[in-house]
Parts: structure tokens; C-alpha cells; sequence
């Protein structure tokens, strides 16, 4: 017997008007829902350590080089950061005790790696709990928080729409690596660390995801990710809307040429919370004509 997933992201999805995944038998959670619960329990520890860090004040340096606006004050960061830490190891530590008591194991030591390494060993029971809802929207909500504490501006992440993979429910997005020299653009799904693709090959990827069909498909794509793209294809386009900063850093572009360019060329444009969005669309179309008129040139 099948069901609607209870997981956070599926929550998520369906306050969005889209669907929520399907459970398999015995679980609340869906495929995606729950590898995502996996690989952010598998996650903390690290960023429980990337926390420790900032405590130690190691990312405060790198973080005025980056920022123009002068020193940021350390204090409040450091407040962050150790309630970041407190989070996860109470959360970890709550869902572990939880798993003691019921499943009549004896609870694991209050060490961060420990408490994750015994999550891990029950996550699969966790999936089919009552309380398999709660476990993944904490887990998903310290793994923001944390990430943004341990990583402030450092990565900006672009939501992109569906992931191409076959049988993956999860959501694509590009992860910008800001101010750090060397670095490049990524495409990562957020149910599967396996499902990333370097920037460079968006503009194949984005095919799949837009359901735009052609005879040069990206070699990442089997056929069965293309029809289940071009399924999902209407609400998958609608969703790209990216900002010029968004524009600037997938295309390698300097700002003020992207807002050069979508004035020209009359870009669709929204406005939410008095921020400007433009259509994926028109500026990928914009920047494939550049560079197939630089390779012609
Ligand atoms: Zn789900
Ligand atoms: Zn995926």
C-alpha cells in the first residue's frame, strides 16, 4: 500500500499547488524525502564542525575580504554559531533518545559523530514513525541554519526546478561559490550528493529540465529523464525566475551588462518584494546567442 508523503519538502511542494511524492509500503516518506533526511543527518556532523570554526573565528577573516562594507562585528556571528550548535546536537540527540527508548537499544554517547552515526543506522525506521514529518522538517531547518552560519554569502544557492535523474523527486540548484577565486558554478539535487553536474553543463541540463526537445541531449540524460522532464515541464519553467546577481554568476557576466542586456532585449521581468526577477529563459537564449556568435567570430 502506497500513501502521500509527509515529509517537510513534500509539505513544501504542496503548499506550492504541485504534488507531493508517493510513499512505498510502510513509509511515510517518499523516495526523496527520504534521502534527504539521510544526507542531512549525515551532513551535521560536519557543519556542527564548519560552526566550531566560525567560533574559532577562522571564516571571520575570509568573510571581510569578501564583503565590501568593512568589518562585521564577530559577536552576534559567534551567537549564531553556538546556537547553531546546540540546535543540532539537541535535535540529534532528542531523535536518538526517541529511537533508544522504542526500539529498546541502548542510546548512543552525546558525541556529535556518534548521535548521527546511530540516526543513520535507523533512519529507515525513523521513515515509517508517526514522527518521520517533524525528524525531516528539523533536520532540513538545521541544516539551513547551520549552513548559513558556517558559510555566510559564501555559496548562493539558485533554485533551477526538477532534477533529470530518473526516479528522483529532487530539486536542482545551482550552488555559486561567492568571492572565492578558482571556484565554478555547480548543479547539485538536493535528495542525491550523486546527482551534480559541473555549471558548465546547465545549458544542456536546463534542455532537460524545460522539456525543449532536441536531438542533442546532454550525455547525462537517459530517456526516461526526458519524458519525466518534459512531463513537468510547464510548471519547471515557470519557476525560473533568477536575479540579476543570480544572472551575473551563472553566466559569468558583470552586472551591469546583465541589466544592460535585459533592458535591450526586453526580458521578462517580475517583481516580488521589491526585488526584480528575470525570465531564465530570455537570458539563457541572450547568452546562447553570444557565445555561438563568439565561437562563429
Ligand atoms: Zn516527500
Ligand atoms: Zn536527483
Amino acid at each position: 500500500m502506497t500513501g502521500t508523503c509527509e515529509g517537510h519538502e513534500c509539505r513544501v511542494r504542496e503548499a506550492g499547488g504541485r504534488a507531493a511524492g508517493r510513499t512505498a509500503a510502510g513509509y511515510r516518506l517518499c523516495g526523496a524525502c527520504h534521502r534527504r533526511l539521510t544526507l542531512g543527518i549525515r551532513q551535521l556532523p560536519d557543519l556542527y564542525r564548519d560552526c566550531e570554526q566560525v567560533l574559532g573565528g577562522a571564516s571571520v577573516k575570509g568573510l571581510r575580504e569578501r564583503t565590501s562594507g568593512g568589518p562585521l562585528p564577530g559577536a552576534p556571528f559567534n551567537a549564531a554559531a553556538a546556537e547553531a550548535r546546540a540546535a543540532i546536537m539537541g535535535v540529534l540527540g532528542a531523535w536518538s533518545g526517541l529511537v533508544a527508548q522504542e526500539r529498546r537499544v541502548a542510546p548512543p554517547q552525546r558525541t556529535i559523530g556518534t548521535l548521527s552515526v546511530f540516526l543513520l543506522r535507523h533512519t529507515d525506521w525513523l521513515a515509517g514513525h508517526p514522527a518521520a514529518a517533524e525528524a525531516t522538517r528539523e533536520v532540513a531547518r538545521l541544516v539551513v541554519k547551520a549552513r548559513r552560519v558556517a558559510h555566510p554569502e559564501q555559496v548562493r544557492r539558485i533554485a533551477l526546478g526538477a532534477c533529470v535523474e530518473p526516479g528522483c523527486d529532487g530539486r536542482l540548484f545551482g550552488t555559486v561559490p561567492v568571492g572565492v577565486p578558482g571556484s565554478h558554478p555547480a548543479v547539485r539535487c538536493d535528495a542525491d550528493p550523486l546527482h551534480v553536474w559541473a555549471g558548465h553543463q546547465w545549458t544542456q541540463l536546463r534542455r532537460l529540465i524545460g522539456g525543449v526537445s532536441t536531438a542533442n541531449t546532454a550525455s547525462t540524460a537517459s530517456t526516461a529523464g526526458t519524458a519525466k522532464a518534459a512531463d513537468a515541464a510547464p510548471a519547471a519553467a515557470a519557476d525560473r525566475w533568477l536575479t540579476a546577481t543570480d544572472i551575473s554568476r551563472l553566466w559569468n557576466t558583470p552586472v551591469g551588462t546583465v541589466y544592460r542586456l535585459a533592458s535591450e532585449q526586453r526580458w521578462r521581468r517580475h517583481h516580488r518584494s521589491g526585488r526584480t526577477y528575470y525570465s531564465e529563459a530570455d537570458a539563457h537564449e541572450c547568452f546562447s546567442r553570444r557565445a555561438e556568435r563568439s565561437r562563429q567570430g
